[in-house]
């Protein structure tokens, strides 16, 4: 573990208590400390063990601040939204999150100088502690630059209130070439509710936003150059595209090796067998409804493909004899796996994906091709610019010819082979492009990259300016 005190600059880390948001900020420490920074990553007790794990080779510091309890409905010792009852609780686990205030005022009195924090888009009031401090803010988010351009100008233009029909597709004046419905995007942002936790919560974030020094965003140049220049020109904060950081940047740490789980030895068998599989993953946060597992169980055992299927929830029956009727044609995993390491093995052509940001990017340097279901959130959104835009995969629900209409599992039965090794132009362009994409990512993050020099900028601005 790293000592605080250090001549190199000192950058706060402050990650938002969902993996899908603390896993980027963890890979980024890396790309800061690579730079000579020294970097202190804050957290909370039951966080902790995993900041720590994910860490364990670096010099990173880890502190942790304690998590609010009594929280209206939420059990004691939940911190972390993965493991919250219900997605409904969402808002009110990140409201209470204000109550870490004290605590994190405290710790900055305690540190020496800090240059600059980066700290979740979640945690708004981070900004206030920032300001009180004398220390640039950077806010991070984890969505692409696209979902964020495409937020702003429906919201923008007033298409979300307006008359159309949920699915009618309508066109943006600035990007004409895209087509979308009010389906494509979260209640919140459609019908908010003034007064509502809810509503409060987005509008202290997207004040806090608007006042922060800079935005993170974990996507490279030449992805979505678009959506970052119409953002850099339009939008403030100033956006800075220095990712991916799930790409490899360094060497594989000199350690005691994890012990493989069991799905790796199953991935080798099935190269040996000269077999392509796909990869069925939803997430660390969405729920799956009943109806919907089964659609994905049916789809995937009548396409005949080789299937490693990570189920979250222990409560998520697959149907009766839905296990012995694939064999060992398909695998179901249910515990925590390492997304990447199975997206990186020669086996897997193919990932059946809800589109969270981090596991587009995580497919996309592994040079994978995508299956897009996407759940809740941000991620209608990018299956379309998954499909649409980038061209590295298909969206399960077009194929019904209904947009965010229930997804039967005849989509998934046609698409599958098709994405994996079908001998359609279809297929064969995305897995192209795909692979092309994933050599663009890994180039953009090393020495001399797009990603690289935007990094190596912002860090000379920020810890040269007088805040
Ligand atoms: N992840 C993982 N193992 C799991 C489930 C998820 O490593 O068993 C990681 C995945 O690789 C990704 C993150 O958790 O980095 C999930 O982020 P994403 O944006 O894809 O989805 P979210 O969980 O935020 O919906």
């Amino acid at each position: 573990m790293g000592s605080i005190a250090s001549n190199h600059p000192l950058v706060l880390l402050f990650p938002f208590m969902a993996k899908g948001h603390t896993i980027p900020l963890l890979q980024f420490a890396r790309f800061l400390l690579r730079r000579d920074l020294t970097v202190t990553v804050i957290t909370t007790p039951a966080n902790r063990p995993f900041v720590v794990e994910s860490l364990r080779d670096t010099t990173a510091s880890i502190v942790d601040i304690p998590f609010p309890d009594e929280i209206p409905d939420i059990p004691s010792g939940i911190e972390s939204t993965d493991k919250l009852p219900s997605t409904s609780l969402f808002h009110k686990f990140a409201a209470a999150t204000a109550r870490m205030q004290a605590h994190f005022e405290r710790l900055l009195e305690a540190l020496p100088r800090v240059s600059f924090m980066v700290t979740d888009g979640f945690l708004w009031w981070t900004l206030e502690s920032a300001s009180k401090f004398g220390v640039p803010r950077m806010v991070f988010y984890g969505m692409s630059n696209y979902a964020v351009a495409l937020r702003r100008e429906a919201t923008k233009s007033g298409i979300l209130r307006g008359p159309q029909h949920e699915d009618e597709l309508v066109t943006l004046t600035r990007f004409p070439w895209i087509r979308l419905s009010k389906n494509d995007f979260d209640s919140v942002f459609k019908s908010p509710e003034p007064q509502s936790l809810t509503f409060e919560f987005q509008m202290n974030v997207v004040s806090a936003t608007a006042k922060s020094y800079g935005m993170i965003v974990n996507s490279f140049y030449e992805l979505e150059p678009v959506f970052f220049d119409y953002l850099n020109e339009e939008s403030a904060p100033k956006p800075w595209c220095v990712g991916p950081f799930c790409a490899n940047i360094v060497a594989e740490p000199e350690l005691q090796p994890r012990k493989p789980g069991t799905w790796i030895g199953w991935l080798d068998q099935k190269v040996e067998e000269k077999c392509s599989v796909l990869y069925v993953a939803f997430g660390s946060q969405a729920e799956i409804s009943t109806e919907k597992i089964r659609e994905i169980a049916i789809g995937l055992e009548r396409s005949r493909v080789n299937f490693l299927w990570v189920i979250r929830k222990k409560e998520w029956g697959l149907p009766d004899g839905f296990i012995e009727r694939v064999g060992n044609r398909g695998m179901v995993v249910r515990e925590w796996v390492d997304q990447r390491e199975i997206l990186m093995h020669e086996g897997v052509k193919g990932f059946l994906s809800h589109c969270g940001w981090n596991s587009v990017l995580e497919s996309i340097c592994a040079g994978v091709p995508i299956l897009a279901w996407p759940l809740m959130a941000e991620q209608f959104l990018n299956a379309r610019m998954v499909e649409e835009e980038i061209k590295v995969g298909f969206r399960v629900e077009t194929c019904n010819g209904s947009v965010r209409g229930f997804v039967k599992w005849e989509g998934l039965t046609k698409l599958a082979r098709e994405l994996m090794e079908g001998d359609s132009d279809k297929g064969k362009q995305v897995r192209n492009k795909v692979k092309q994409l994933a050599a663009v990512a890994n180039k953009a993050v090393q020495d001399g990259g797009s990603s690289y020099q935007a990094l190596d900028l912002l860090i000379n601005q920020i810890c040269n300016c007088r805040y």
